[in-house]
């Protein structure tokens, strides 16, 4: 169902009106964790008003230490509400467990996360829901495994699939990931879903973000992911690759020079 063979037309998905893979480019910002209501509704508005899409943020978050910051649950899902009726950006936000799959049905796009890339159980209920699924690759996963979990969602009957390259485990150590640009070309090429970029994932590197949003734009990306954070430096989580609202503001200027986006 994800192949271009049998689907030659590039999917668009409209959400609440923005059409994702229309050939303008989505941009989703926000912060890495929704940490309170004044955090996100302050990160909504800035980035609202420099040009953003969509808003972003985790409410259960995918940690690698038990010990960490694990996100505010349900709660975050109602502050990210607030921050969509302050702002009127439709909302993203991970899906980690299907138990709490009820409190998201009235979140716009349900992400699922690299580390969920091949929870089969949980894509496989997904694919059963009428709501746009953000799927993120895999760290350790080839081209086609992502395309099969896109497949396992649509198999069901829910063809909403947005791809989303976030880079993927190499040699290379001075950068978290690293990006697989190629991506883009090539499922474009097999596959008539939008494949957005997170480049604040690829690299966990704040600074290399404005390039890397320029390269996603070169390469033909259906828009982009970035990490936002009203201060990086006291972020409960990945406040090193979390830009302000300021630098995602110049990014914009930038993205708007070089891209037509709604
Ligand atoms: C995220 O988007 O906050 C996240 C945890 O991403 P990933 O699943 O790509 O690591
Ligand atoms: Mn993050």
């Amino acid at each position: 169902k994800a192949n271009r063979l049998f689907h030659p037309d590039d999917t668009i998905i409209n959400v609440k009106g923005r059409k994702v893979g229309e050939g303008t480019i989505s941009i989703m910002a926000g912060p890495c964790s929704v940490e309170s209501e004044e955090q996100v509704v302050a990160i909504a508005k800035s980035v609202k008003e420099s040009g953003a899409t969509f808003l972003r943020g985790g409410a259960f978050k995918p940690r690698s230490s038990p010990y960490a910051f694990q996100g505010l649950g349900y709660e975050g899902l109602e502050l990210l509400k607030i921050a969509r009726k302050e702002t009127g950006l439709p909302i993203v936000s991970e899906l980690m467990s299907l138990e709490h799959l009820p409190a998201f049905e009235d979140v716009d796009i349900i992400q699922v996360g690299a580390r969920n890339m091949q929870n089969f159980d949980l894509l496989r209920e997904l694919g059963k829901i009428d709501k746009p699924i953000l799927l993120k690759r895999g760290m350790s996963s080839t081209m086609q495994e992502f395309l099969m979990s896109a497949e396992y969602i649509m198999k069901e009957g829910n063809d909403k699939v947005i791809l989303c390259e976030r880079g993927i485990r190499t040699f290379e150590t001075a950068t978290r990931n690293t990006l697989d640009i190629s991506c883009v070309p090539v499922l474009k090429q097999k596959s008539h879903l939008p494949i957005i970029i997170d480049p604040s994932h690829a690299t966990g590197l704040s600074w290399t973000v404005e390039a890397l949003t320029k390269a996603a734009i070169a390469v033909g990306a259906d828009g982009v992911m970035i990490e936002v954070h009203n201060n990086p430096e006291e972020a409960l989580c990945d406040g090193e690759q979390s830009i302000t609202p300021e630098q995602f503001h110049k990014i914009m200027i930038t993205v708007k020079k070089y891209a037509e986006f709604e």
